[in-house]
């Protein structure tokens, strides 16, 4: 018997697999990532980082999908809404669920595991949200959650005897006690802190994330680069992106892309990129943002370019600066 386990790396989806596993099925870890998981290349110790850690140390091969262009449609436009921020959770765990069938499918696995507990996060892990999820994601009984399975309706796999029920948990709410408790039982080390959610659960960055909607920008491309640095909605349509310190700066520069507007100020002052409807009174506007973020001491060469055509320079001294927070998306401006 085979079955596929969402593994995010945490402990719950970690304890969940690995319970599995110990009664003797064939466990095989699906891993999503996207653009806004606080993981991977954004944080050293993050999630993905850590199913791979988990995958290896529980004994469990490991596939990694990102579902980006997919997630971003997602965002843009959630059947059951949002959360806090620009958290279109149950849609997010919808579209998981379907991209997990299909994988289930391909290996010939009967079921899915998941880490989930009742109750544990507002907005995904009520009993409505969950039965939604599953009818939605064509999972109707197939989902087993061996950390709560014994406060809800049996799963197909207890129904069957695949599973031993009484082998089961049944854990409910916000308290991680119970996991904790089981990480000595089941041997976890090194399991990660509780995951708060990803990026788009921050109201300030659902700001951007809103923003770009409404422009009609919101794509793969500009979810990634609009992760970084400062974000100005220097208009309708042309956004920019100024670097807050020098990682920040190589990582926003090495997203140019032909026709990007791409400001330098200097070694001591921040690197910045607009990318949208470029004309000069949209350069004009990120020039005098950038300038308000050099240092005011001595006066820096200010470079500009549009990537891969013209080129221009100008000092800070002969630059008007302006207060940038009148180009601050909405609840950003509160950071
Ligand atoms: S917090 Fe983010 S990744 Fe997690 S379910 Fe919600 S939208 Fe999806």
């Amino acid at each position: 018997m085979k079955a596929v386990s969402l593994l995010s790396g945490g402990l719950d989806s970690t304890l969940a697999t690995k319970m599995i596993k110990e009664m003797g099925l064939d466990v095989i870890a699906l891993n999503f990532t996207s653009p806004f998981c606080q993981c991977g290349g954004k944080q050293k110790d993050g999630c993905k980082h850590k199913a791979v850690e988990m995958a290896e140390q529980i004994g469990v091969e490991l596939k990694m999908i990102n579902p980006a262009a997919e997630f971003i449609e997602v965002v843009k436009n959630p059947k059951h809404g949002y959360g806090s921020g620009a958290n279109p959770c149950i849609d997010c765990r919808i579209l998981k669920f379907k991209l997990a069938k299909k994988y289930m499918e391909e290996i010939g696995a009967s079921f899915i595991i998941t880490g989930e507990v009742l109750g544990q996060r507002p907005m995904s892990q009520n009993s409505r949200a969950l039965k939604i999820i599953e009818t939605e994601s064509g999972l109707d009984g197939l989902i087993l959650r061996p950390l709560c399975a014994g406060v809800m309706e049996p799963s197909i796999p207890e129904q069957k005897g695949w599973i031993d029920r009484s082998k089961l948990r049944s854990i409910e709410g916000r308290s991680r006690g119970a996991q904790l408790d089981m990480v000595e039982e089941f041997k976890i080390l090194n399991h990660a802190c509780p995951a708060g959610g990803c990026l788009l659960t921050d109201k300030h960055f659902a700001a951007k994330v809103m923003d770009l909607i409404a422009s009609g920008m919101f794509d793969v491309d500009n979810s990634r680069l609009f992760v970084f640095g400062r974000y100005f909605k220097v208009s309708k349509k042309f956004k920019l992106a100024v670097g807050r310190n020098a990682q920040e700066n190589a990582v926003i520069k090495n997203f140019a892309a032909k026709g990007d507007l791409v400001i330098e100020a200097g070694s001591k002052g921040p690197t910045a990129l607009g990318r949208g409807e470029l004309n000069d009174d949209n350069r004009g506007l990120a020039m005098k943002i950038v300038a308000h973020y050099c240092r005011k001491e001595e006066p820096q060469e200010v470079r500009y370019s549009v990537y891969g055509a013209e080129e221009g320079s100008a000092h800070t001294d002969s630059i008007e600066e302006i207060d940038p927070s009148a180009f601050v998306a909405e609840d950003y401006k509160r950071r």
